[in-house]
């Protein structure tokens, strides 16, 4: 593990690893293995803690970094790449709302690369819907007891420990949601469902049954303090990450269609016609304000931390709200049809064609997950009732009615 913590060698490192994990891509997504060695990888090169703060042994990194990784490692694997970027959303969501003797337990573990973590929200009955939970806590006279199903769990057999949502109290509504720190060694962990999917198929997203104590203690914010959470960190964070990867897959597509049509020995007259540069100018196209989107909504979402942090903003505020869910939406959908498009360009050989060195017809298959992965459909019917909120319409960039840009919209404190 290296002691130079800088964004450009944590950069390199992530190249480097990529490069790695890229040659044994096709393996894993034919076997729909968990890749154990990647996954070491990235456990002794430190990257696990890239976002963990240096007083904690951690990279003491930050998003744009997590991003600028997230992207680098899509392009070797999407799979592995999946599973540091919800490690990484799950640390985050520690880091900002973690308790001190929580942290000092937890974080130098995840620093060491002794500790992955898994996201558990997902439940049967509600779907992917993250702000309620059925599952409840319940008393057992020695304290607090969890039994809960989960149906998908990304490298859910191979986590160290756990971030669990449930329902705080037998007698509380759905509503009412609490967020638990659960190691994998104080837990139950009994398999249920295998993970045979179309893509993504590396993640082992298998489905597991939980039993396990809970002490106040391992409740991050509190009993019933998970909204906040999700609100300030686990959707952002989670949607910037994700996105971070599904660009990085289609970048990497892109990379591979590039280097077909300039290589003579492949190329023909068809490929270098005007029609698949008009293919191409438009996948591009994609891809650029894919990332440029991507781009707004983190420096969005950094600057109003800081303004949250200043009692100057919150994140409830509507327009950062539909900016970061149509981001999820917007990149799912955008990474896929680049895919799509490049498929076309590259036709029946080049691109329809299942074969180790062909990395399209796996990316599209990959990225057929991402629009599922916290169903668009849910966040676009979210969003068409934020709209009718947002009076100002404000655009990224652009100044609201006090004169500030949604960047710097004084929305008072978050209650
Ligand atoms: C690669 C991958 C990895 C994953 N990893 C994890 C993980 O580690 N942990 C975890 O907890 N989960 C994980 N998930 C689950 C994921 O985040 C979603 O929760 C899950 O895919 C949603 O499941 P669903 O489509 O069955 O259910 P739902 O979210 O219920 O959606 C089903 C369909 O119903 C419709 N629908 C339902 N409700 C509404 C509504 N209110 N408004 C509009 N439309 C609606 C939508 O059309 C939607 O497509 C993962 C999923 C994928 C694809």
């Amino acid at each position: 593990m290296s002691g130079d913590h800088s964004p450009d060698t944590a950069l390199a490192l992530a190249e480097k690893l990529s490069a790695e994990f890229a040659q044994h891509a096709a393996k894993t997504d034919e076997a729909a293995a968990f890749p154990a060695g990647n996954v070491q990888r990235l456990r002794e090169t430190g990257l696990l803690g890239l976002l963990v703060p240096s007083s904690y042994g951690g990279m003491g990194l930050g998003l744009a970094e997590l991003s600028q990784v997230a992207r680098v490692l899509g392009g070797g694997c999407a799979s592995t790449a999946m599973i540091w970027a919800m490690h990484c959303q799950q640390v985050a969501t520690l880091v900002r709302h973690g308790d001190e003797r929580l942290l000092r337990r937890v974080l130098p573990r995840v620093a060491s690369g002794d500790c992955l973590l898994a996201s558990i929200t997902t439940e049967a009955g509600k779907g992917g819907h993250l702000l309620s939970g059925l599952a409840a806590l319940e008393e057992d006279g020695d304290g607090h007891v969890l039994r809960r199903d989960a149906p998908v769990v990304t490298a859910g057999l191979e986590a160290d420990a756990y971030l669990i949502t449930m329902r705080t109290r037998p007698d509380s509504p759905p509503s009412d949601v609490s967020l638990a720190f659960v190691p994998r060694e104080d837990a139950e962990v009994s398999f249920r469902s295998g993970w045979e999917t179309l893509g993504m198929r590396g993640t082992a997203s298998v489905g597991l049954t939980l039993r396990t104590r809970v002490s106040g203690e391992q409740l991050v914010n509190g009993p019933g303090g998970f909204p906040p959470v999700a609100v300030a960190t686990l959707i952002p964070v989670g949607h910037l990450a994700w996105c971070s990867v599904w660009l990085g897959v289609a970048q990497g597509a892109f990379r591979h269609v590039v280097g077909l049509l300039r290589d003579p020995k492949v190329r023909s007259a068809r490929d270098r016609s005007e029609l698949a540069a008009h293919h191409l100018a438009r996948a591009r196209l994609k891809l650029d304000t894919a990332a440029a989107f991507l781009q707004a909504c983190l420096d969005e979402y950094v600057e109003l931390d800081a303004r949250t942090s200043a009692g100057e903003g919150r994140f409830s505020d509507v327009a950062f709200q539909l900016h970061i869910n149509g981001l999820k939406v917007q990149v799912s959908e955008t990474a896929f049809a680049v895919v799509d498009e490049l498929v076309s360009i590259g036709g029946l050989r080049h691109g329809y064609t299942r074969s180790p060195g062909n990395p399209l017809e796996r990316a599209f298959r990959d990225l057929r997950a991402a629009s599922l992965m916290y169903a668009n459909d849910r966040l676009l019917v979210a969003n068409g009732q934020l709209a009718l909120l947002d009076r100002e319409i404000r655009l990224p960039g652009t100044a609201g009615a006090d004169g500030t840009t949604a960047f710097f919209a004084r929305t008072g404190r978050d209650a």
